[in-house]
């Protein structure tokens, strides 16, 4: 694109920056999976662990997104005509797409996994066996092990975009950018998910 464009955009990113910096942070830097789920399916750009279907069908009407008609998404769910599965494959693989394109970062990148925690205190069990600390956080994208931990009482489209977009961001470039940079990327996302 032309270098002005670019400036402009480049500019836009650091106004983000700005808002969003005095928010907490929301990774963690963990060394272990930490979690065992007895459930998993591979969709084209994920795999998602979970311990029961009825996790997943929460999943399914937690997640309002469809390819092309995301603003219908609750009501396609709500329609029955596929299982959980298949619903959230799609909406799954159709949010990482999305934001591969609002990054610009098209193309085959690793598989990220999706840890889908039953609830609050699994997911903040999940926090302390990793880290070794009290968890203050909602949701989390761990570098070295290529994982999302999320609770499906507390999910929604822009969270799991956001956190994928930490997956691609850092597997796309060589070398993976700064934190804080990592971070203005993934709330650029999370907050652009229906432009
Ligand atoms: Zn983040």
């Amino acid at each position: 694109m032309p270098l002005k464009k670019h400036l402009k955009e480049l500019l836009y990113i650091f106004l983000f920056a700005a808002i969003f910096l005095a928010a907490p942070v929301v990774e963690a830097q963990g060394q272990t999976s930490g979690n065992t789920f007895s459930q998993s399916i591979e969709t084209k750009h994920s795999t998602i662990r979970y311990d029961s279907i009825n996790v997943l069908k929460k999943l399914d009407g937690k997640l309002d997104y469809s390819p092309g008609e995301w603003s219908l998404g609750k009501l396609f769910s709500a329609s029955g005509s596929e299982g959980p599965i298949a619903s959230v494959k799609k909406k799954v693989d159709a949010l990482f797409e999305r934001a591969q394109e609002i990054l610009g970062m098209r193309g085959k990148v690793k598989k990220v996994i999706i840890n889908i925690c039953a609830n609050q205190r699994e997911l903040h069990d999940a926090y302390y066996r990793i880290t070794g600390r009290q968890c203050r956080i909602r949701a989390w994208y761990i570098f070295r092990t290529n994982r999302i931990f999320i609770n499906v009482n507390d999910v929604h489209e822009g969270m799991l975009a956001h956190e994928m977009a930490h997956s691609i961001i850092d597997h796309y470039l060589m070398v993976p950018p700064p934190r804080t940079t990592a971070e203005i990327l993934a709330r650029y996302v999370d907050a652009h998910l229906y432009e």
